[in-house]
């Protein structure tokens, strides 16, 4: 019997609020006996060359994506797009204008620590963000590890940073249909990220909601992640059976950063990738522009 081929799309480097480097995430997913990889940092394109010359060296398939901050009825989503041209300039723009909100929302994040007693400056967060194009909470929560004040990320976002919390800042999200649209034409396809899980979960996203994105060009949902207990996966997978939207399964690999989210916990099934690349095929192909392929198919 030939053994399954191995797809998790959803996963983090250093660039954004990973932990290890693009060349030693795709040498990790190698190890794991990952075969198809999808690198998806936070707001930025910044690790494809690494994460692409280490897939030629070791023979994995590397697809290029972005995990792209957005908004939909007034609460933030996670959108993965997958093999846009990075190029585009209204792709370009919007990545830029949401790297800028995160980086103008830091000085604000400190000053509520301040106030709650916890003196930490800028440039602790810069060298704990160093490899980072994309900073955020995460590297806050790093140096709150380091000086004792937190054992972990995860203490960091329950006591002061998660969404609400007594540190937490909110900051420039792209409105999440105008984003499926962009990326389209960016000759890119999108898939909603953990829609489910329960620090973004909301009303918005229901099936009406997901009906909506459906009809906008979304082509899938992550069923399968962390962030999804059985139940939810059940249903989420009749939803998108339903409104004909692909099934994906990822790990959202941080490296150190994220605890029980192991390269390759969970898999996109093969048939639901090829259905995805095509997808992304048509896209290129309608859109004139010239996107990336996948590499080392
Ligand atoms: P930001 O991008 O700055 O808004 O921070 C959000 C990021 O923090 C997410 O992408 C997660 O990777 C991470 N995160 C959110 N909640 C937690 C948590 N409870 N523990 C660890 N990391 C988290
Ligand atoms: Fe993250
Ligand atoms: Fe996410
Ligand atoms: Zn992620």
């Amino acid at each position: 019997m030939v053994s399954p081929v191995r797809i998790d799309l959803h996963t983090h480097s250093d660039r954004s609020d990973g932990t290890t480097p693009p060349a030693d995430l795709v040498a990790h997913a190698h190890a794991f006996g990952i075969d198809v990889l999808a690198l998806t940092d936070h707001d930025t394109t910044e690790g494809w060359a690494e994460a692409a010359a280490a897939a030629r060296r070791l023979g994995v398939t590397l697809v290029p994506g972005i995990e792209i901050s957005c908004r939909f009825a007034g609460h933030g989503v996670h959108l993965l797009a997958y093999l846009p041209d990075p190029t585009f300039p209204p792709l370009v723009e919007e990545l830029a204008r949401i790297l800028d909100g995160r980086r103008s929302r830091l000085p604000a994040t400190l000053a509520k620590l301040r106030g709650l007693g916890i003196d930490i400056d800028t440039d602790d967060v810069r060298r704990a963000a160093a490899g980072a194009v994309a900073m955020g909470r995460p590297h806050v929560a790093d140096v709150l590890v380091a000086k004792g004040v937190v054992r972990n990320r995860e203490e960091a976002f329950d006591l002061f940073l998660r969404t609400g919390g007594p540190a937490y800042v909110e900051r420039y999200a792209a409105d999440l249909v105008a984003m499926v649209h962009t990326v389209a034409a960016a000759g890119g396809m999108t898939v909603l990220a953990h829609p489910w899980a329960s620090r973004h979960h909301h009303e918005a996203l229901d099936r009406d909601g997901l009906a909506r994105l459906a009809e906008a060009g979304l082509a899938g949902v992550e069923v399968d992640h962390q962030d999804h207990d059985a139940a939810a996966r059940q249903r989420l997978r009749d939803i998108a059976a339903d409104l004909d939207l692909v099934v994906t399964g990822s790990s959202d690999y941080h490296g150190a950063g994220k605890l029980d989210h192991e390269i390759g916990c969970n898999t996109t099934a093969q048939d639901c990738y090829e259905r995805l690349v095509a997808l992304a095929r048509a896209a290129a192909a309608a859109s004139g522009r010239s996107a990336p392929a996948v590499v080392g198919a």
